[in-house]
């Protein structure tokens, strides 16, 4: 059976001579069928890039990236992504429906399956109620459970997801991280969800793939075999959990104490900064 994502050698380096960056240094892994991959690395790292080569946003330097054995060149079908900054991902004049079931309007599908696929997402996310409000009107976390239900609107084979919950508050987060595993379950989409909190990983993933610092490379690939369904409080409680949350940091951790080392200078660079935060909570 194919992957549904494999990531061939995958580099990107920005533009050329002096002013460049080389964002990703080599890359190479896979996603299975139906699998919960997380990501995670310093920030500056490079896994918003990543993300935007696997959605055919960029072009990579070299390597390649295939969805279900199919080479990603421009944005391929079955794939929807998620950002970060919902607020500037949802339309404001368009109310909550209309932004779900934009990303449909290019597809053949037909007006009355759109209304109904928008319908059953905002059921999915616990917003049935919400069609006609318009994004400003709702909070942070809700914004974001549109920004997720237009993603499923669209009945994807994979979900792409960047920092997704990074500025909504713990409990939302935490709220949100269930629904996104919920979801998963329901669905059975394969999701790659890119975090820079370890827990966070550890709680939703079948496999972490941990990034070094930029250029970025597979630092290692931590299998997750806790049960599912998860709970915040009693999977996060397992002495099973705990290790695994540990891995995780010791790898990040190193990486941090390989750029002191090599760093003359006392300026911590920001990504660093973030990621020791990270390590220290
Ligand atoms: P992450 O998402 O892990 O925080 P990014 O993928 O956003 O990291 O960025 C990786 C590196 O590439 C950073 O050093 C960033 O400054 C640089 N970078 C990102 N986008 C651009 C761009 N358009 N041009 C030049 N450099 C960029
Ligand atoms: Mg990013």
């Amino acid at each position: 059976m194919d992957h549904a994502l494999e990531v061939r050698g995958l580099s990107k380096t920005y533009g050329t001579g002096d002013q460049a960056v080389r964002a990703i240094d080599d890359l190479t892994f896979e996603v299975d069928p139906g699998e919960f991959l997380c990501i995670v690395g310093p920030s500056g790292c490079g896994k918003t890039t990543l993300l935007k080569c696997l959605s055919g946003l960029l072009r990579p330097s070299s390597g390649a990236a295939y969805l279900e054995g199919k080479l990603i060149e421009k944005s391929p079908d079955g794939l929807a992504l998620v950002f970060q900054e919902y607020s500037r991902s949802l339309l404001p004049w368009m109310t909550v429906g209309a932004n779900v079931r934009l990303p449909l309007l290019g597809q053949r599908v037909r007006r009355s399956e759109r209304r109904s696929r928008a319908a059953e997402a905002l059921a999915a996310v616990g917003l049935t109620g919400f069609e006609d409000k318009h994004p400003w009107q709702l909070s942070g976390g809700m914004q974001q459970r549109v920004a997720i239900a237009r993603a499923l609107a669209y009945h994807p084979h994979l979900l792409l997801m960047d920092e997704p919950f990074a500025s909504v508050d713990a409990q939302t987060r935490a709220d949100l991280e269930d629904l996104v595993l919920d979801v998963h379950e329901r669905f059975g989409i394969t999701v790659v969800f890119v975090t820079h909190d370890i827990d966070e990983s550890v709680y939703l993933a079948d496999r972490i793939v941990v990034l070094s610092h930029r250029p970025t490379t597979v630092k290692e690939i931590v299998s997750v075999p806790l049960a599912r369904p998860r709970d915040q409080i009693a999977t996060k409680e397992l002495p099973a959990f705990i290790e695994l949350r540990r891995r995780v940091i010791r790898q990040i951790k190193g990486e941090t104490e390989e750029i002191d080392d090599t760093d003359e200078s006392d300026d911590v660079p920001a990504g660093v900064a973030a990621a020791r935060e990270e390590v220290a909570e």
